[in-house]
């Protein structure tokens, strides 16, 4: 199983730098990855001009907002935005361990999909740290309702995403995208597909002042008369929906641990994702902490055991 990785902790091999824009700012903004030791989990470095250095862990307790984008930190001051397509590419390439340092409130956008981070992540690799790694393992369904959108977790053998999503707009429709997730098909089925909006919500927003870096180089853009408005087209037919998906993969990356179950979510989005999170790690009869078994090199879920960790809860643990 790709996504394990044998069922030891990851790291990069060494670090890489991207740089971009931020899709709300429109500033420019350099992202590094560094390698970090077994345990750190996933920390975005915030960095200020004067100096200055905020470490915000990447866990479900620090989400703040989640309304444009998923939010790490509870004030502009002292938060970090639209984590959610880095995070996809750290969880779907098993990367346990890394510190992200970013000198702006928000990631770089890039091309609006995963996969400029896989490929920079790509380029230095990853090593394995030799500890091994938790999984979280749902062993009861947990179901949330939001509306006319819902999101449950439901025990499986392995990491599965069941995303449907059903817009009332003929270009987008219903959509639905399943499958279990790997580093393969993550990178193959999902990496690329971009985030996408409305021209009118993209006037409205600019009004606004938001989404000053959006542009047609990184969404796709329907117009008001349903059509897509990027020359170039979709990357696949149905983008969007695999779109969703990804943002799922990297709303749920805030667990703190990789999870081992199915995610089904019915026109969700980042809310319904940190929503259905939050009701899964806090019903604690709903999963048990797992590892594989040392000697087993290629660990199937099926094997992976239970470990007696009392208290153990990654996501609550600061950084
Ligand atoms: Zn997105």
């Amino acid at each position: 199983m790709s996504l394990g990785l044998l069922g030891f902790q990851t790291t990069i091999a060494e670090p890489v730098t991207l740089s971009g824009i931020g899709v709300h700012s429109g500033a420019r903004v350099s992202l590094t990855f560094h390698p970090a030791e077994a345990g750190t989990g996933v920390v975005f470095n915030r960095t200020y001009p004067n100096g200055d250095v905020i470490e915000l862990k990447a866990v479900s307790s620090q989400v703040g907002a989640t309304d444009l984008s998923t939010v790490l930190g509870f004030t502009p001051a002292r938060s970090v935005a639209t984590i959610e397509h880095v995070m996809a590419a750290l969880y779907s390439m098993g990367i346990d361990n890394v510190i992200v340092e970013v000198d702006s409130a928000e990631m770089p956008i890039m091309d609006g999909s995963s996969r400029m981070f896989i490929d920079a992540i790509e380029q230095v690799g990853t090593v394995s740290l030799g500890v091994k790694r938790r999984y979280i393992r749902v062993i009861k369904p947990v179901r949330i309702e939001q509306g006319a959108s819902w999101a449950e977790f439901r025990p499986h053998d392995g990491t599965r995403f069941e995303v449907e999503i059903d817009f009332d707009c003929p270009a987008i429709g219903r959509q639905k995208w399943e499958g279990d997730l790997t580093a393969t098909t993550f990178r193959e089925e999902l990496s690329r597909a971009r985030t996408f909006g409305f021209m009118r919500d993209v006037e409205r927003l600019w009004a606004a002042g938001f989404a000053l870096g959006s542009s047609l180089e990184n969404s796709v853009v329907i117009s008001d008369d349903n059509s897509i408005v990027n020359v170039e087209g979709l990357r696949y037919k149905d983008e969007f929906v695999r779109h969703k998906t990804l943002d799922a993969v990297g709303d749920l990356a805030l667990a703190g641990a990789q999870f081992i179950g199915c995610y089904r979510s019915y026109r969700g989005g980042h809310k319904v994702n940190a929503v259905a999170l939050k009701a899964l790690l806090s019903d604690t009869s709903a999963y048990e902490v797992v590892e594989a078994p040392a000697r087993s090199q290629r660990a199937r879920a099926v094997e992976f055991v239970a470990v007696n960790v009392p208290g153990f809860s990654p996501w609550l643990a600061e950084a």
